[in-house]
């Protein structure tokens, strides 16, 4: 580690305790970092990173609603408004349980790079709340959404901030948000992406971070002439991202053999097909179940629970081919990942955001798989995000194989970005470096001519 980003990193924990994800995050990129500033030291005397790691804008809030039993409850909400330097605050809202404000300030320190990835015009932030979605009924869904709204509604707009679908956000949510919002603003606009397709959505956006994550992954093999074909792959999570990575990997002939949720994980030795994948879908979509039920249904299955006194997550060894986390982060340690490369995987993209941890990440480069960060690997997501933007400025729809082409498109162009970069700065091959890189330029660059602000 240089002197200087040794400095940087005692200066951000000092300002930002309590954050280890947002120290993680940081670090990872400011290590790739080190090798843009001994060439540009225009970047070091205007303090580009050192702005960059501030927020632009914090809002932290209470969200009090009411129960089925007519108990108050009372959640907090944030909104992290990290980087507007290239386009509106575009990221997620995640609503989970283990919600706090150095996890959303490492997602939306994460997602001012990756969207700058994209090419598209979108700035980074993040937000959610500690609710747990999970095991409540849709009135007390709704009526959660239209409090977390009733203040987050001063704070956003289609050219301003626009958030979007994470973990515990998908349509159901969304829409309740969406409501809250025309309501209280009177006016229909694009303020939040992953809409419903009566209402100003994209086609193609459900399925859009699965789907590139797996793009993103047959490119990196098309660098050694392979394709996906009859590859074994591991997936983890059963949420949206996980779902559209099978349903890409089976559509371009390899075979997932795992899926999990926060409780274990099921392996089928068998392969995840077409039909178990829309078994898996109704479960987790309508029904809310958990994974352990698809072990009750398919003998092929066995279900392994959680067991975190283990110090290593078991559904990362087994033999494979590929590997798509796509569940949380820090869900592969430096066990895991060394599981994963005695077992033959060399192919991990990451459908989810900072899945891996440093170490983990380092054992990934040292063994030079081909490894695509979740900057890269994931951006599919938010790409058709920016695309439903311009869906909605235009007021206009476009086809499915349209949208698809475009997220082909862009995938590929991160891709390359990723390795001509990583080139660039003498580390072929390295899509950390590339994509920390690639994405930081771009930002950096429009903030000098933006001045100091
Ligand atoms: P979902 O809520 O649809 O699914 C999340 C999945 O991960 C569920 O199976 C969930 O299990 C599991 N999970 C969540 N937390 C944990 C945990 N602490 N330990 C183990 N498993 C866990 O979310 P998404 O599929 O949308 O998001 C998955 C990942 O992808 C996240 O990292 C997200 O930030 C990232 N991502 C998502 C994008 C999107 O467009 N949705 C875009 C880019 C990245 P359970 O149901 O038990 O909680």
């Amino acid at each position: 580690m240089s002197n200087y980003v040794k400095d940087l990193m005692a200066q951000v924990k000092a300002k930002n305790p309590s954050e280890p994800e947002f120290h993680q995050a940081v670090e990872e990129v400011t290590e790739s970092l080190a090798l843009v500033l001994d060439r540009h030291p225009e970047y070091r005397s205007m303090k580009v990173l050192e702005r960059i790691i501030e927020p632009e804008r914090v809002i932290m809030f209470r969200v009090p609603w009411v129960n089925d039993q007519g108990e108050v409850q009372v959640n907090r909400g944030f909104r992290i408004e990290m980087n507007s330097a290239i386009g509106p605050y575009k990221g997620g809202l995640r609503f989970h349980p283990s919600v706090n404000l150095g996890i959303l300030k490492f997602l939306a320190f994460e997602q001012v790079f990756k969207n700058s990835l994209t090419t598209l015009p979108m700035g980074g932030g993040k937000g959610g709340s500690d609710f747990d979605p999970k095991g409540k009924s849709d009135n007390e869904v709704m009526r959660f959404c239209q409090s977390f709204m009733s203040e987050l509604f001063r704070h956003i707009g289609p050219d301003t901030d626009v958030p979007a679908g994470d973990i515990g956000v998908g349509g159901r949510e969304i829409g309740f948000l969406f409501g809250m919002y025309k309501k209280l603003r009177n006016e229909f606009t694009g303020v939040l992406t992953g809409k419903g397709l009566n209402w100003g959505g994209s086609l193609i956006r459900p399925e859009a971070t699965g789907y590139g994550s797996v793009y993103f992954a047959a490119e990196m093999l098309n660098t050694r002439n392979e394709s996906l074909a009859d590859k074994v792959c591991l997936v983890s999570g059963s949420g949206n991202v996980a779902q559209y990575t099978v349903e890409k990997i089976l559509s371009l002939g390899g075979k997932v053999v795992t899926l999990s949720d926060s409780s274990g994980y099921i392996y089928d030795e068998a392969g995840i097909g077409t039909e178990k994948l829309n078994y898996v879908m109704d479960l987790k979509n309508k029904r809310r179940g958990r994974i352990k039920e698809y072990a009750d249904k398919f003998s092929s299955a066995v279900y392994t629970p959680l067991d975190p006194q283990m110090g290593f997550n078991p559904l990362w060894n087994h033999k494979a081919d590929c590997a798509f986390p796509s569940a949380t982060q820090n869900e592969i340690n430096a066990k895991d990942a060394e599981n994963l490369i005695k077992n033959g995987i060399y192919v991990v993209s990451e459908g989810a955001n900072m899945p891996t941890t440093i170490d983990g990440v380092n054992i990934f480069l040292d063994n030079k798989i081909l490894y695509g960060p979740g900057k890269a690997a994931n951006a599919g997501g938010v790409a058709v995000s920016g695309l439903e933007m311009s869906q909605n400025s235009m007021r206009l729809g476009w086809s499915r194989e349209e949208v698809d082409q475009r997220l082909q498109t862009i995938m590929k162009d991160i891709h390359k970005t990723c390795l001509d970069v990583s080139e660039r700065f003498g580390t072929p091959g390295n899509y950390v470096n590339g994509a920390n890189i690639g994405g930081f330029l771009k930002v950096a660059n429009t903030m000098l001519d933006h001045g100091v602000i």
